[in-house]
């Protein structure tokens, strides 16, 4: 495993320096780097995140790194090349992009995400899944965080590369982002080995709302006391990036600190905004909450969430507790 896996890095890393070399070098890098000055990025930060430029062409990386057959197939391997040997053709993935690298959390670059400079489609492409590169495990800007402090008190989840970016310029190194995937159980033990508090904090439009929901599904069976999760609703359109570019880091902060509680947001969740005033509700209430609380570890939390539940639907909360156990009605 380990000798399939070393090429493989050293490939990477490789490119990954002529890659970044070519936003300073490359006969087109006027373009790139007025893009990124377009969207208030400084040359400091894009040196801290190892940013580059893949050049327009199907073979700058092959013909240049390629030069053995043992090179060539690292360079599949890592994702770099496209391979098709039914067609004959073997041929650049990254063309024309700006280059975000990932590192694992050991600093070692795994693969890239890849933004074209234009509207074009697909706005990102990201590195496939490779023998070192498994998009539910990794974090984006994760090594980075902890590289810049060492005593991390929190990560907040973001969608995008550029939100990690951008809220690192305005002084906020605690943001990691999901590599286009739903965040997974994996990524939050990873957080949660290391800090006792994730907020999670995807764009302001349809999409990130359901991540939100997708989320709290996935952080409810790791809730347990002493950790915390918090839900941070951006206004409709805005994203991190587009939020800390306008208000700036302590309004960001403030908005941060004062983000909705696991328990508040699984509540509003389950009761869709309302409060349960018939039995029918209460009990449709019961049905959907009951399910999802057996979920948490025991403990204070999950005794609280509980009481909640008997308060809003005028239970006993110790036969709400038999029908959690029993999924039963309780003997009366
Ligand atoms: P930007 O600000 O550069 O326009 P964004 O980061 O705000 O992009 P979103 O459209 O909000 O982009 O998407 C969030 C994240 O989802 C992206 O950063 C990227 O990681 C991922 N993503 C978006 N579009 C694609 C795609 N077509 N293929 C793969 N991943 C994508
Ligand atoms: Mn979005
Ligand atoms: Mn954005
Ligand atoms: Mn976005």
């Amino acid at each position: 495993k380990e000798d399939k896996q070393t090429p493989i890095l050293a490939i990477l890393e490789e490119v990954a320096e002529w890659y970044s070399l070519q936003l300073k070098e490359h006969l087109q890098r006027d373009k790139a780097i007025s893009y990124l000055r377009k969207r208030g990025l400084t040359g400091q930060t894009a040196k801290a995140f190892g940013i580059g430029f893949a050049p327009p062409g199907w073979d700058n990386v092959l013909s240049r790194f390629g030069t053995t057959a043992a090179r060539r197939q690292a360079l599949i391997d890592a994702g770099l090349l496209i391979d098709k040997p039914e067609e004959g053709r073997c041929y650049d993935r990254f063309r024309d992009r700006i280059m975000f690298p990932i590192r694992n959390s050991k600093g070692k670059i795994i693969g890239f995400g890849g933004r074209v400079l234009t509207n074009e489609k697909p706005k990102y492409l990201n590195s496939p899944e490779t023998p070192v590169f498994h998009k539910n495990q990794e974090l984006y800007g994760l090594y980075e965080a902890r590289k810049y402090c060492k005593r991390l008190e929190r990560f907040v989840i973001v969608e995008g590369y550029m939100d990690v970016v951008m809220l690192g310029q305005h002084g906020l190194h605690e943001a990691v982002a999901t590599l286009g995937t739903a965040t997974s159980d994996t990524h939050l033990r990873t957080l949660f080995r290391r800090v006792e508090e994730i907020v999670f904090c995807f764009d302001g439009d349809e999409a990130g709302r359901k991540a939100a929901e997708r989320a709290l599904m996935t952080v409810l069976p790791l809730m347990e006391d002493g950790r915390q999760a918090r839900f941070l609703f951006l206004p409709d359109g805005e994203d991190p990036d587009s939020l800390i570019q306008q208000e700036g880091l302590e309004a960001f902060q403030r908005r941060l600190n004062r983000a909705q509680s696991f328990s508040d947001f699984l509540f509003d969740h389950l009761q869709g905004g309302e409060v349960p005033d018939t039995a029918e509700a209460k009990a449709m209430l019961s049905k959907r909450a009951l399910p999802l609380i057996a979920q948490i570890k025991e403990g204070i939390l999950k005794q609280l969430l509980m009481d909640n539940l008997a308060h809003l639907t005028g239970m006993d909360s110790q036969r709400l507790q038999q029908w959690l156990e029993h999924d039963q009605p309780a003997p009366i």
